[in-house]
This record gives C-alpha cells, sequence and structure tokens, in this order.
C-alpha cells in the first residue's frame, strides 16, 4: 500500500506548476504544500484548493531559505516565458541558481527526493537536431537569454553535485515547449498570443523568419511525464514534449484555421538568439518512463482556445 506523502510544489501557483497540482491533489494520500512568490503565478489558478485540509499555500521566494518537512520536491519556480524572465536578469539567474540550492539544502535536511524542471533551453540554438539528452547544446553565455538557459545549466550542475556528494535522490526534466489553460495571457509565447490575437481580431504575429520550428506538448501530458519521472528510478536529464514539430507560419495557419479564419498573419521582427529549430528525441522517456505525449497539437488547441475565451470574455462566433 502507498504511505502517505507530503510534497513541496515549488511554483505551483504558475502554468505548469497549478496543473501538477491538481494532480497531485486527486491522490487523497497526498499533501501538498506550495511555495510560491507570485511573480508570474496566480492564487488563482489554485483557487479550488485553498481551504482544502491536505493543502497549503505559502507566499515564498525561493532565493530565500525555506524550512518545512516534506517527503518529494517539485521545483519549478522560474519564471518561464522570455519576457518575464529578460524582464529581471539578476533576479531570474539567483532564482536558478540560489534557489535551486536553497531546495536541494532542504531536500538533504529532510532526504527528501527533488525534482528539477530544466528546459530545452539548455540544448541553445541547437547544432544537433532533434536533441537527444547526451547533447550537450550551443548556448550563448553572454546573451540575453543567458540568465535563464545559463541558469537551468547551473542547476542541473547543482542537482548532479548534490546527488554525487551528498546521496540526494535527484530527477531532471527538460521541458520542452508546453502549452495549455491557465497560461498567462499576455506572457509573450507564441501559443497565448496567436489564440489571444485570434481572439481579439489582432492580426497574428509571426517573428522572422517564421521558418523556425518548435514542437508543442499539452499540459495534461506534460505533467503526466513529469509524475512519472519522479516515481520512477532514472535521475535523467529526460526529454519530456512532444516531437510533434511545427514552424511559427505552420503554428499560425492552424491557429488561424481553427480559431478565427478571418485573422490576418504578418510578419515582425524576431528577437536576439532565438533557436531556429527545436524538437525532443523522447526515445528516454518512451524506454525509461513508459511516457509519450497524448494529445496533438490540433485537438490540445481548442482546448486552450475555451480556456482563453472565458478569460477574455469573447463568445464564439455563431
Ligand atoms: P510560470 O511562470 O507559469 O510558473 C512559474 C512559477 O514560479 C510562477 O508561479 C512564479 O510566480 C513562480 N516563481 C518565479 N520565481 C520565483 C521565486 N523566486 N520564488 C518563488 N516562486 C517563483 O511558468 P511555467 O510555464 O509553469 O514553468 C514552470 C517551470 O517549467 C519553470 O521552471 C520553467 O523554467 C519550466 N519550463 C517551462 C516550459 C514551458 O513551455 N512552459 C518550458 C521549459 C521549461
Ligand atoms: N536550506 C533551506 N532549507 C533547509 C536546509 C537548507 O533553504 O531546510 C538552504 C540553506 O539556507 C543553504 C542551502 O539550502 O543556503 C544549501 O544548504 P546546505 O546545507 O547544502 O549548505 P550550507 O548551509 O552548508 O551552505
Ligand atoms: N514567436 C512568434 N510570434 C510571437 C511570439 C513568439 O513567432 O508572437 C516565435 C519566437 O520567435 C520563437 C517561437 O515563436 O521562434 C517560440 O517562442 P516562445 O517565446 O513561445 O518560446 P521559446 O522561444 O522559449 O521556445
Amino acid at each position: 500500500m502507498q504511505s502517505n506523502m507530503r510534497i513541496l510544489v515549488t511554483g505551483g501557483a504558475g502554468f505548469i506548476g497549478s496543473h501538477l497540482v491538481d494532480r497531485l491533489m486527486e491522490n487523497e494520500k497526498n499533501e501538498v504544500v506550495v511555495a510560491d512568490n507570485y511573480f508570474t503565478g496566480s492564487k488563482d489558478n489554485l483557487k479550488k484548493w485553498i481551504g482544502h485540509p491536505r493543502f497549503e499555500l505559502i507566499r515564498h521566494d525561493v532565493t530565500e531559505p525555506l524550512l518545512v518537512e516534506v517527503d518529494q520536491i517539485y521545483h519549478l519556480a522560474c519564471p518561464a516565458s522570455p519576457i518575464f524572465y529578460k524582464h529581471n536578469p539578476v533576479k531570474t539567474i539567483k532564482t536558478n541558481v540560489i534557489g535551486t540550492l536553497n531546495m536541494l539544502g532542504l531536500a538533504k535536511r529532510v532526504g527528501a527526493r527533488i525534482l528539477l524542471t530544466s528546459t530545452s533551453e539548455v540544448y541553445g540554438d541547437p547544432l544537433e537536431h532533434p536533441q537527444t539528452e547526451s547533447y550537450w547544446g550551443n548556448v550563448n553565455p553572454i546573451g540575453v537569454r543567458s540568465c535563464y538557459d545559463e541558469g537551468k545549466r547551473v542547476a542541473e550542475t547543482l542537482m548532479f553535485d548534490y546527488h554525487r556528494q551528498h546521496g540526494i535522490e535527484i530527477r531532471i526534466a527538460r521541458i520542452f515547449n508546453t502549452y495549455g489553460p491557465r497560461m498567462n495571457i499576455d506572457d509573450g509565447r507564441v501559443v497565448s498570443n496567436f489564440i489571444a490575437q485570434a481572439l481579439r481580431d489582432e492580426p497574428l504575429t509571426v517573428q522572422a523568419p517564421g521558418t523556425q520550428t518548435r514542437s508543442f506538448c499539452f499540459v495534461s501530458d506534460m505533467v503526466d511525464g513529469l509524475i512519472r519521472l519522479m516515481e520512477g528510478d532514472s535521475t535523467g536529464p529526460i526529454n519530456i514534449g512532444n516531437p510533434g514539430e511545427f514552424t511559427m507560419l505552420e503554428l499560425a495557419e492552424t491557429v488561424k484555421e481553427l480559431v478565427n479564419p478571418d485573422v490576418e498573419i504578418k510578419t515582425v521582427d524576431n528577437t536576439p538568439d532565438d533557436p531556429r529549430q527545436r524538437k525532443p528525441d523522447i526515445s528516454k522517456a518512451k524506454e525509461l518512463l513508459g511516457w509519450e505525449p497524448k494529445i496533438k497539437l490540433r485537438d490540445g488547441l481548442p482546448l486552450m482556445e475555451e480556456d482563453f475565451r472565458l478569460r477574455l470574455g469573447v463568445n464564439k462566433k455563431k
């Protein structure tokens, strides 16, 4: 029989974190503690659990030490969207480095297993395609994205050093682009931008050249992968993402077709260091976790559209 678990989710008020909390709370043996400073997350995402006897929400910044007693730590706290992580790059790198150090110190003190949500950005602008976990990446150490990419790379290093030096049980997920309900509407990420633009009858802004590719994973698949990784036997790093690869122009065409066929698509300037292509090799996740994504982009986009319609107050056209 499975015993009771106290689980800490840092960044649990955010997009992926709140879906993870929903899934963890479904198991009556779990008690969930969320620590979040609400920089990019919101209490709203957790409102159905506030006041629940097995749930606790703490306003806490992970760059400060945290004293709680838990069995597992899902460490997600970190802004994920370029406009937010570039807003205060020093804070972003502190969150990745000092925040992860603190969570590892906590894991060491209480003997908890800890999972880090790293990112496909550790591969930078990859010279290998698709990306396998053994690829070391092509990252600019001094660019405007470095606070995030290099921050996550150091976070991975810290995880392995604590594992080797102190015997901490670690799990590292390298998450590829994820989308779904509760994404921040104005966070500048491509799927949220296109859906919000389509609903507002504004042109879809494809950043030049538009031939760059990404692979998009629906959030329920992501949460399933993270939990399997935590519960499984391998430390990782393991890629978790959907290998379906699309150019940004293809994505715009798909959103146009599904959400608003009258909307215009325009090309706008891009930002520096934008990776040209990205697609996970998920052989390891399949083999070691028995995991692969189930939801296709065309099936996931309408679920996100529904949530954005409610939040933006835009009804479906008859
Ligand atoms: P999000 O911005 O919605 O969630 C991050 C949460 O962390 C927010 O609730 C925010 O308030 C909190 N946070 C930020 N800094 C903090 C700090 N110093 N102390 C405490 N809380 C803090 O982002 P998300 O998309 O849910 O991403 C969750 C994790 O997954 C992040 O670690 C991110 O790097 C990783 N990831 C996400 C994606 C993606 O496509 N969404 C891709 C790769 C990796
Ligand atoms: N830490 C924490 N909670 C704990 C234990 C440690 O936040 O329950 C922090 C602690 O403040 C320190 C970091 O984790 O900054 C690393 O802790 P560790 O014990 O590994 O290193 P040390 O304290 O010896 O530097
Ligand atoms: N992008 C776009 N239009 C937008 C926002 C982003 O074409 O309105 C492009 C961006 O240039 C990048 C891709 O979409 O090539 C993914 O960007 P996002 O910020 O969502 O994620 P990341 O770059 O972190 O993978």
